[in-house]
């Protein structure tokens, strides 16, 4: 898989919910304790008033290699796939990049090059 292609990660909108790393575990036939995907869970912590401050943070691993089987029959990542939330997006980094201009809590994964 070239490294030309990666996700982009809208963690505004992650709800924890866990789906995406259960279906990643689906389709590549890991164990419950590896993850493609992790989510991380920040917070909460006061940050004023009656506002508390709590995120949940997708973070794919070494083990993701962005659905490769899939892609190459044309269907999208599995956890792209199954998000209620639509919080990741598949494509070209460069258009990718582009989708994070004036849009806050974004982060841009690209995967580790096959082999190394
Ligand atoms: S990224 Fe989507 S599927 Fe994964 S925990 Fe967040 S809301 Fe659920
Ligand atoms: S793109 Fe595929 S391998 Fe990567 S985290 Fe999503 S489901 Fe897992």
């Amino acid at each position: 898989m070239a490294t030309e292609y990666g996700l982009l990660i809208d963690y505004e909108y992650c709800t924890g919910c866990h789906s995406c790393e259960v279906v990643c575990q689906m389709e590549h036939g890991l164990p419950t304790d590896q993850w493609g995907i992790k989510i991380a869970e920040i917070g909460p912590w006061h940050i004023g008033e009656d506002r508390w401050q709590f995120d949940f943070i997708p973070v794919p691993t070494d083990q993701c290699d962005l659905c490769a089987t899939r892609v190459a029959k044309g269907k999208k990542p599995s956890c792209v796939k199954h998000c209620q939330a639509a919080v990741m997006t598949y494509g070209k980094i460069d258009e990718l990049a582009e989708k994070m201009l004036g849009k806050p809590k974004m982060v841009l994964f690209t995967p580790k090059a096959a082999g190394k």
